[in-house]
């Protein structure tokens, strides 16, 4: 049989048909990931083949179908070591607040250069809009002109009060979209305005850990009823990229990959040779400061973790 990974603890699979069913799969045999050592070899959004055991009423994944992309979490231990997240994802959403938490624009740069350098479409989605003063109404305008002139969507929503909650929904049918974001911006609200059966979700999470199944930090795929999922990252802040070579850094910057073949040098690094066409955009106020100083700060491996 086939199906989709919709849950994963790292040795329970949760495996849904086509057909709508869900078996609880442990895996056999090996599985590697090309060019990278997991911990985990199979993540939610994998296709995977399976067999079942009639006597257990469990099944056996014997087969991992090719990925689109997958995202990953480097290990803190062990450096070499990755976390596979999730796989085949349609686009990638950021949860940003201005306030309680406020997320920094370093912040939102890192994580836009990780979905460029996945080639996963991003967007940024700012809740609590509800809490904006009139200050941060014109904070929200500065930052989505940013990111907007860039060529990424940006959406303000309020979680609590519904609002522009119907564009969003539109956005995420019929697709795979990683939340993202601090803990606290609001995921888990948002997702429960998106997926109005949400007592099916929680009494679904529990029967796992009645189980006795081990579920720390692992994504969860919840599928929307107009079609598409969510995938939810509890207790992930950052995705991981596992090489970013630093010559390479300018490519997932769109604003600045544009620009590229412009400088005067083609191993131009764009921090101070002459002639570079990036640090003239800055200059002419056509690259957003803020988005070179994130640049520079990747660059020279300056990771606040802000
Ligand atoms: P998560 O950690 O990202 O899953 O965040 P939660 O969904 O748990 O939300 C964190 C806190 O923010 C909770 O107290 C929510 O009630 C609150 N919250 C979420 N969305 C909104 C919103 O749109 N407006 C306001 N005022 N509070 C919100
Ligand atoms: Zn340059």
């Amino acid at each position: 049989m086939e199906g989709l990974i919709t849950k994963s603890t790292g040795s329970w699979y949760q495996v849904k048909t086509p057909g709508g069913q869900r078996f609880d799969c442990r895996i056999k045999g090996i599985f590697r990931t090309k060019g990278i050592t997991t911990t985990n070899p199979i993540a939610v959004g994998d296709n995977v083949d399976f067999e079942m055991e009639p006597e257990q009423g469990t099944g056996v994944i014997t087969k991992l179908h090719p990925r689109k992309n997958y995202i990953i979490r480097k290990s803190i231990n062990l450096s070499k070591q990755a976390q596979i997240i999730a796989a085949n994802l349609d686009q990638a959403f950021l949860i940003v607040t201005l306030a309680s938490p406020r997320t920094s624009l370093g912040f939102i740069d890192r994580f836009l250069v990780t979905a460029e350098a996945y080639d996963i479409p991003a967007s940024l989605v700012f809740n609590k809009l509800d809490l904006f003063s009139d200050e941060g109404l014109e904070i929200l305008a500065d930052y989505k002109s940013i990111y907007e002139n860039i060529g990424y969507p940006c959406y303000e929503v309020s979680a609590l009060q519904g609002t522009n909650i119907d564009e969003l929904a539109g956005q995420i049918t019929g697709k795979v979209t990683l939340f993202s974001g601090h803990s606290g911006v609001g995921k888990s609200s948002l997702i429960n305005v998106l997926l109005p059966d949400l007592k099916l979700r929680t009494t679904e999470i529990s029967e796992w850990h009645d189980k006795g199944m081990h579920t720390t930090t692992f994504a969860e795929m919840f599928e929307l009823p107009q079609g598409g999922y969510i995938i939810d990252t509890p207790g992930i802040r950052e995705l991981g990229v596992i090489d970013i070579e630093k010559n390479e850094l300018s490519h997932f910057f769109p604003e600045m990959r544009a620009r590229l073949n412009q400088c005067r040098f083609n191993s131009c690094r764009h921090i101070n040779e002459p002639g570079c066409a990036v640090i003239k955009a800055v200059e002419n106020g056509e690259i957003e400061l803020s988005r070179y100083e994130s640049y520079l700060s990747i660059y020279h491996g300056n990771d606040t973790r802000a």
